[in-house]
């Protein structure tokens, strides 16, 4: 079933995306919001069957990305075409922020284009963009069907001065291939260790395959990005990731990395908690975690040391220049935004 706001029932890319699902019954409605904001519904049982549904997006095209988040000196904002994901993360903070699992995609782009176009040419003397997608969704995992790469990275061949990050867990690279490598995109892959991903990234690509992926795009001239994002602490975490990255830097060439960062494990307390009514069983969440002022993460002191081992570890591998501390640094969001923007 695709549900789509009477608003863009003909809109080209509504149009594009229901062809590739010929049997799917269309079911239009006033807003996305009557169906993403039902009460009752549970993201844990939706998650098996998600449903689609299209949107325009009204407002907020870009927002402003917290601080602490995103490149040092740059202004840095969030893109989201898309809200959830195909994947199912077990430390996803979408999880406990949404009551429905269905994915939202807000076709309009051209919206998007121009908002971004307008804020790339209003941009003061100096001021460096940085766009991120991927916050509330995969940047890449419904390519086939979003054609969100195909339709926005083109555009940063004409505003050479700003900058997307793209970032993914997903091997839909095909778009990525069939286009010129810009050196201001940056296609950024996100990785915990392979035990790791088998017990709680629920149906993402495995490490292995990822890495041959990032290979092809770096064979292409692609810039890359590599985000340790959550770092995980188990018993084991040290050979854990000692192995990751290995593999990682026997896979690249460091050379052609454009940065790498880790990202500490934190959520907001209200979502954590959500989180933990819909997974009772699962023992991330019942770890050696601490809230601390609204944020619940692994406490001060073993982030500390985790933080400090990895970074150790990367330093074998990197120059100290790729690192960016700052990048992941990303509590999840306090408060649900609306499903009709
Ligand atoms: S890939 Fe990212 S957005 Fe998707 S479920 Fe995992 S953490 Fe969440």
């Amino acid at each position: 079933m695709i549900y789509v706001e009477e608003e863009i029932l003909s809109h080209p890319r509504t149009l594009q995306v229901c062809e590739r699902f010929p049997d799917a019954e269309v079911v239009p409605c006033a807003r996305a919001g009557e169906v993403f904001l039902r009460k009752g519904q549970s993201f844990r049982l939706q998650k098996r069957s998600p449903s689609l549904i299209l949107a325009k997006k009204q407002r907020g095209f870009l927002t402003e990305a917290p601080a602490g988040f995103g490149f040092p000196g740059a202004r840095n904002l969030i893109l989201s075409h898309m809200q959830n994901c195909i994947y199912d993360c077990r430390y996803c903070f979408l999880q406990g922020m949404h009551r429905s699992a269905h994915y939202v995609l807000f076709v309009n782009y051209e919206d998007f284009l121009w908002a971004m176009e307008e804020r790339i040419r209003s941009a003061a003397a100096g001021e460096v963009l940085w766009f991120f997608s991927g916050y509330d969704c995969d940047s890449l995992a419904l390519e086939p069907v979003t054609r969100f790469a195909a339709g926005f990275v083109p555009f940063f061949g004409r505003f050479p001065q700003a900058f997307l990050e793209l970032r993914t867990k997903s091997t839909q690279i095909k778009s990525l291939l069939e286009m010129e490598a810009l050196p201001n995109v940056i296609v950024a892959f996100s990785f915990t260790p392979e035990e790791v991903q088998r017990s709680l990234e629920h149906l993402t690509p495995p490490v292995d395959r990822r890495l041959r992926a990032m290979a092809k795009l770096q064979e292409r001239g692609w810039k890359l990005g590599l985000r340790f994002d959550p770092v995980i602490y188990c018993e084991g975490y040290r050979g854990q990731y000692r192995r990751l990255f290995a593999q990682v830097f026997e896979t690249l060439q460091s050379d052609g990395l454009h940065s790498v960062s880790l990202g500490p494990l934190r959520l907001a307390s209200g979502i954590f908690h959500s989180m933990e009514r819909l997974f009772p069983e699962e023992p991330l969440l019942a770890g050696p975690l601490e809230e601390i002022e609204g944020t619940v993460g692994y406490g001060r002191e073993l982030e500390e040391e985790i933080q400090a081992f990895c970074v150790e570890e990367l330093l074998r591998h990197i120059p100290r220049e790729l690192f960016v501390p700052s990048l992941s640094a990303l509590p999840s969001p306090p408060a649900p935004p609306s499903g009709d923007g």
